[in-house]
């Protein structure tokens, strides 16, 4: 406020030495006037910087809160390949602090690029790097009183499609029928797009902890389930599969080439993402679409995948793979190659908010993903501040607020937090 109120009598002692005749000064000077009080009160931009970096971290998850010398801050979460990593944060801080945080994109590259060998860094590096650039963008929305989609160019969209993670991987040996329940669960929610999970390592059919090649009696285990959930729902729900990139090639193609009469919306990582020759073969060899992305970084990780035509969907993690700016360029990147953008997404409501603004802002989004235990675990309601409704119908409605619209709930948090570990500190 006290920086509002200089500048305001700065614009007013202005006015009064520059113009003469009462009538104009009160025309003039109301418009003025008007125009400064429309601005956010909370924030002067040309003198803001940035005072002080804090987190917590929260089962899988980095919640980055960037402290100005304004009444203004900003919220960022980062998931995955987070462990471990308060120094980390700590010293990406000790970079911004007394620095503008205005531009998002100019100071994550800064970061990106300023370690000790100057190169562009990934892993974990990048995922906590995700989650400061993302707070650095609620702050700018904030400022300047818009929500973060405005300042990606705007939207295409005012609602975002989620596809819902049953989770039933948290069963032991779920039966066919247990698909087909979850699956029917989840459509009676409002959901119009469900994803299982195949894989499992505690499969007695398997006979090798390390090699990957499915035995046949796993092959019908992984075809069974996902048969009984598209008997369940019929043919206008979309399914997708995944697979978790733990088989190898023999098997991921078995499986894709398995799957085509059940029309997929998606057969996700089959095999590792590492190798885009080999994606490349099963993608061309099947009629079921091949989509992954989740564990790779930077849009120059998508670069290959792309442009060899090697996946048919991509599905990069908006809280892992280098923050909103980035992931809006890996979007439009694929755009490209007119391949759908169909981010993974385990964050919180504020990730899930952050990812929403991005999914908004680019033509070729498809569908984002969404866990059953979201709406029912008390977790993520306590960790954020958020007043509206979280998923309807398989839509999350955007925020208009400015910023990303959804905040760290501090002492909601504290409880879950992870021990030993500083908290906001
Ligand atoms: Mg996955």
């Amino acid at each position: 406020m006290k920086n509002l109120n200089s500048r305001r009598n700065f614009l007013q002692k202005g006015l009064v030495a520059g113009i003469t005749g009462g009538a104009l000064l009160s025309t003039f000077g109301n418009g003025l006037q008007a125009a400064v009080d429309r601005q956010n009160p909370y924030s002067n931009p040309a003198d803001l910087k940035i005072t002080d970096v804090k987190c917590g971290f929260v089962r899988g998850a980095l919640y980055v809160k960037i402290y100005t010398n304004q009444d203004v801050w900003g919220c960022g979460e980062a998931v995955d390949a987070i462990h471990g990593t308060y120094h980390l944060v700590m010293r990406m801080g000790n970079q911004l602090r007394g620095q503008n945080p205005l531009n998002p994109n100019r100071l994550a590259e800064q970061i990106r690029k300023g370690a000790f060998f100057g190169g562009a860094q990934s892993g974990v590096f990048v995922a906590v790097l995700t989650a400061i650039e993302t707070a650095l963008w609620d702050i700018t929305g904030k400022v300047f009183g818009v929500p973060v989609y405005q300042l990606l160019g705007g939207k295409f969209r005012d609602k975002i499609r989620v596809y819902c993670d049953t989770a039933l991987y948290t069963s032991r040996n779920p039966s066919p029928q247990d698909y087909a329940d979850a699956a029917k669960g989840a459509v009676g929610r409002g959901y119009n797009a469900v994803k299982f999970d195949v894989d499992d390592g505690r499969d007695p059919n398997k006979y090798d902890r390390f090699n990957w090649t499915a035995s046949p009696a796993e092959i019908e285990r992984m075809y069974n389930a996902i048969a009984a959930v598209r008997e369940a729902v019929g043919p206008h729900i979309d399914i997708c599969v995944d697979m978790h990139g733990r088989y190898d090639a023999v098997t991921g193609l078995k499986m894709a080439k398995m799957y085509e009469p059940l029309n997929l919306m998606w057969l996700e990582e089959p095999i590792p993402a590492d190798n885009p020759e080999v994606y490349k073969s099963i993608t061309e060899q099947t009629t079921t679409p091949i989509c992954a992305g989740e564990n790779i970084y930077l849009a120059y990780g998508f670069t290959r995948l792309l442009s060899e035509s090697a996946v048919d969907i991509i599905m990069p993690d908006i809280q892992k793979a280098g923050g909103l700016g980035e992931a809006q360029r890996i979007a439009n990147l694929a755009n490209l190659y007119y391949v759908p953008f169909s981010p993974h997404m385990v964050a919180s409501f504020l990730g899930a908010m952050a990812s929403c603004h991005v999914c908004a802002s680019v033509p070729n989004f498809q569908v984002m993903e969404w866990q059953i235990y979201m709406d029912t675990d008390d977790l993520w309601k306590d960790i954020v501040t958020y007043d509206g409704p979280r998923t309807e119908n398989s839509f999350i409605t955007l925020s208009e607020k400015p910023g990303i619209g959804v905040e760290i709930n501090e002492e909601g948090m504290r409880k879950y937090a992870v021990k030993d570990v500083p908290f906001f500190e």
